[in-house]
Order: structure tokens, then C-alpha cells, then sequence
């Protein structure tokens, strides 16, 4: 175990019996690490904390599954190929990557076993494993949630800045992957006006991406705590207004069909209906 207090996170080594796992997302799913280090505010992936309970936030610890490539190599000889989304519960790029290689080379070994690998990260670390990726039906996807570096640096403290997101699309689409992008959760009141819509599909249709979801905040378990926080320290304005569109029935309907409408707006007129999906 390597365990630093002083600011840095803290790592730990909790081997995996399985990880190739059955999913609602793709047809499978693959986390290398239980915790984040990226430490969005926003992160659904908290709920995490209840079944691995870490006496350290969200955001400090990383358990990293030292035998992941070993349990998948054993794993593939019986699971049917299929699609695999990397990562569901964490991000499998984050800094503890950088020198484990783990989620590299589970990947080279699914693209092995003829399994598609659907990446979502806010990490510019992807960009060493494109190598391994390229030929294979792969899928390289970032996340924006704002397209205002200020912003960005609030809710998602340690991910790669917007604008090394949007070079990792450039670089998988030069490498001939197939490439889509996640904006959401889009911050209500902060970044999900129209023009902020506008502004983020732009870029997305000018760098050729596959596929655009959009998806707005979610009141899930363990969320709220950390927005709140941020809210009150930055933002208390915004308070009540998100805790009516987050929990409040008819507000959260009519805030949710306001949006959708924008989404839809933007999407026709940069004439990218076919590439949107989610809140249209
Ligand atoms: S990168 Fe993803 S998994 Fe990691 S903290 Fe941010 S939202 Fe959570």
C-alpha cells in the first residue's frame, strides 16, 4: 500500500476478482480503479463510497486493482465479445494510470479479442493508448460539461483543461477512431443556455464527432452534498434554484422541457439532429 496524507491522494492496491462486468451501458463494463481522482463535484460515481467505504472524500483515495489485466486475460476466454464501456465508475485515464498502464492494457486485450472499446474520459492521457486502438472499431469519448475554463476548474478541480479534451477528439479522429462526446451534466443557471449549446456543438461538428449526448444534473446519491458546497462557497445565488429544479417535482419537469428545447434548437440549427442524443 502507498499511502501520502500531504495533500497528494491516497493509493491503495485491492486486487479484483472480477472485472469485466455485465452493464446497462454497453454490454459490458471495465474499471481499473475503485475512486477518482479527478474529483468532478458532480461525480455520480460517489455512490462507490457506500459499498467501499474510504475514510477519505471523494476525490483523495484511488484503490487500484493491481490484477486487473491478469483477471481479464482469464475472463476473455469464455466471455462472448460484445461492447465495453471504460470506464463506468471511475476514470480510467486518471493520474494513478500514468504509470500502472492497467486500463492500456486491458484495452489491448479486448481490441485483441475482437471486443468494441467505448472510451469516456476527461483525460488527456488517453491520447499514449491511441497506438492500441487504432484499426479496431474502438470509440474515443470526452466529456465537456462547460466550455468556460473557469468554470471547468471549479467543478472538475484535476481533469485535463476543455481544450486538451478537445485535442484528444481531433487526435482520434486523425487516427481514424471513431470519436463522441458527453456534455453533461450540464450545470443549470451556469452552462446550459443556448449559446453555451451552440458554442460546445460547434466544436464538436467542426472536429467531425460521431455522436453528441447531452445530459442534465442528476440529484443522485451523494451528489448533492459536494454541490451544494460548491454552490454556497461560489455561487449561493444559485442555491435555491438548483435545489428547485434538483428536487422539486413541476420545476424539475419544466426546467428538464426547457432544456430539451434548447438542446433541440441547437442541434437543428447546426444541422446535427443525427449526432444528438439524450434530453431531445
Ligand atoms: S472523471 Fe468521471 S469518475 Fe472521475 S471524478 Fe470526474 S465524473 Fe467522477
Amino acid at each position: 500500500m502507498v499511502a501520502s496524507r500531504a495533500g497528494a491522494p491516497v493509493v491503495r492496491e485491492t486486487p479484483c476478482k472480477s472485472i469485466l462486468n455485465r452493464s446497462g451501458i454497453g454490454d459490458y463494463s471495465l474499471n481499473c480503479y475503485t475512486g477518482c481522482t479527478h474529483a468532478c463535484v458532480y461525480c455520480y460515481a460517489r455512490f462507490m463510497q457506500r459499498f467501499h467505504p474510504h475514510e477519505e472524500s471523494w476525490g483523495d483515495f484511488v484503490d487500484v486493482k493491481s490484477n486487473a489485466v491478469e483477471v481479464l486475460a482469464r475472463q476473455l476466454r469464455r466471455a462472448q465479445p460484445g461492447s465495453v464501456f471504460v470506464s463506468s465508475a471511475c476514470d480510467g485515464w486518471q493520474p494513478e494510470e500514468a504509470k500502472r498502464q492497467l486500463t492500456r492494457e486491458c484495452c489491448r486485450l479486448l481490441v485483441a479479442h475482437n471486443f468494441q472499446v467505448n472510451i469516456l474520459t476527461k483525460s488527456a492521457l488517453v491520447l499514449r493508448d491511441l497506438d492500441i486502438l487504432a484499426d479496431s472499431p474502438a470509440r474515443v469519448g470526452v466529456t465537456v460539461t462547460t466550455p468556460d475554463p473557469h468554470l471547468q476548474r471549479l467543478w472538475e478541480p484535476r481533469c485535463a483543461t476543455v481544450e486538451q479534451r478537445w485535442q484528444v477528439l481531433a487526435e482520434a479522429k486523425a487516427t481514424d477512431l471513431r470519436t463522441s462526446v458527453m456534455f453533461g451534466p450540464l450545470l443549470p443557471f451556469l452552462s446550459d443556455s443556448l449559446e453555451v449549446l451552440l458554442e460546445m456543438m460547434t466544436r464538436a461538428g467542426d472536429l467531425g464527432v460521431d455522436s453528441i449526448w447531452v445530459d442534465q444534473l442528476n440529484p443522485r446519491p451523494r451528489v448533492w452534498p459536494a454541490v451544494q458546497e460548491l454552490l454556497r462557497r461560489e455561487f449561493p445565488d444559485l442555491l435555491w434554484p438548483y435545489r428547485k429544479v434538483l428536487f422539486d417535482k413541476s420545476s424539475r419537469q419544466a426546467y428538464i422541457a426547457q432544456l430539451r428545447r434548447r438542446v433541440r434548437a441547437a442541434s437543428e440549427k447546426l444541422k446535427l439532429t443525427d449526432r444528438v442524443s439524450g434530453c431531445t
